[in-house]
């Protein structure tokens, strides 16, 4: 959809990547790393003042404490800590419940890995989980759980008593769970971010991961982190030093001064993106698009019911608009790894500047 949306000129607001960009220090470092330290392969597992600082940034915002030297890893982006998890935790034929609609490259690397995907799917309008359908899920061959909250495409922040139900099961299975937590600074109205790993019995079976690209919006950077017990992290950074080996080293000291430093930019962020959220909502209820509501993340689902000409689904609808109206979003069915995707909705992302988010939407007409 980023091609189409380069191809019309449309205005981009299927893919996540916010329009305003994150803290200068942080620029500055960059440039200047290059000329102040050597070039040269950095450790594999990540330079020791970011694995510190990923350790009491854990410890200030989950209140789980982590031995940086054995229970942190730095990643080229949360993507490669996901195929890196994958590769390290499964065998050929292991099962991964997913809740879907999934962000795209699990189920991907997942199957690379081996894995056999065991998708539940979330029940719109609230994404609820299914938790008959959750239990179900769960067999024998299950190895791991990739929960992911806030959750991209819907912008949902799972309850503690969904996460407890999920804890539940992994325990009673003897399961891992791969917490994807590159939202975890963006949730509204006072919801609050859990993470899983925080659960009883939980922090010995779960990793969490974080992505430098969401926590300070640069999204270029491709710098992640995975945090968890001792034995997990070895096996995912088994698999990291074969992929990629290591991070670059400028980027690294970066992010390391910006989660030692920078927390007020962080923790700042959910204020300014609450108020995007609320005037690209705004927007698209007056359009004629029903919304479902965010409570984290950078997205917003809608559906398409009232606009879509007859017989119209979200992928159609999704590249009429952009040829049309001048507007890019993305078909939720995308997300999906199952047959049973919704067909009516479609994912905005609202981190951007806020003249396109008022533009964007008037712009997509009822059909005449
Ligand atoms: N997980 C989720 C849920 C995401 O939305 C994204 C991408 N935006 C990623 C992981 C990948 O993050 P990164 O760019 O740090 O690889
Ligand atoms: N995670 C972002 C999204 O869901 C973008 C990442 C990508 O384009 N691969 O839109």
């Amino acid at each position: 959809m980023t091609n189409l949306a380069n191809e019309f000129g449309s205005v981009n607001l299927g893919q996540g990547f916010p329009d305003e960009e994150g803290p200068e220090s942080m620029k500055q470092i960059v440039g200047k790393a290059v000329y102040d330290f050597p070039n040269q392969y950095p450790p594999a597992l990540g330079i020791p003042e970011l694995r510190k600082a990923i350790a009491t940034h854990s410890k200030r915002f989950s209140g789980l404490p982590v031995d940086w030297q054995t229970e942190t890893v730095v990643t080229v982006g949360a993507t490669e800590a996901l195929a890196s998890a994958f590769m390290g935790f499964l065998n050929e034929g292991d099962e991964v419940i997913m809740l879907e609609p999934l962000y795209d490259s699990y189920a991907a690397m997942a199957r690379r890995a081996g894995g056999k995907i065991v998708p539940v799917s979330l029940q719109p309008p609230d994404w609820n989980i299914p938790r008959d359908k959750l239990e179900a899920a769960f067999s024998p061959r299950t190895k791991a759980i990739l929960v992911n909250s806030p959750h991209n495409p819907t912008g949902t922040a799972f309850s503690k008593p969904d996460l407890e139900a999920i804890a539940a099961l992994c325990k009673q299975h003897d399961v891992i769970a791969i917490c994807d937590e590159v939202y975890e600074h963006l949730t509204y109205e006072g919801t609050k971010h859990i993470s899983l790993r925080t659960l009883p019995g939980m922090a010995e079976r779960s990793i969490r991961i974080g992505s430098a690209g969401k926590t300070f919006s640069f999204t270029a950077w491709k710098v992640g982190w995975a945090t968890g017990p001792a034995h997990l992290i070895a096996a995912l950074a088994k698999a990291h030093s074969f992929l990629v080996f290591t991070v670059p080293s400028n980027l690294q000291r970066a992010v390391a001064h910006g989660l030692d430093h920078e927390s007020s930019f962080y923790c700042g962020l959910s204020t300014s993106l609450q108020a995007k959220r609320d005037l690209l909502e705004g927007h698209l209820k007056t359009a004629g698009f029903s919304t479902l509501r965010a409570h984290g993340s950078y997205f917003i689902t809608a559906d398409i019911s009232k606009l879509a000409h007859q017989d119209e689904k979200d992928v159609e609808f999704c590249y009429r608009i952009t040829k049309e109206a001048g507007v890019t979003a993305l078909p939720v069915s995308a997300f999906y790894v199952s047959d049973g995707a919704p067909r009516n909705l479609i994912r905005f992302c609202f981190c951007k500047n806020d003249a396109k988010l008022e533009d964007a939407a008037p712009a997509v007409k009822q059909p005449t």
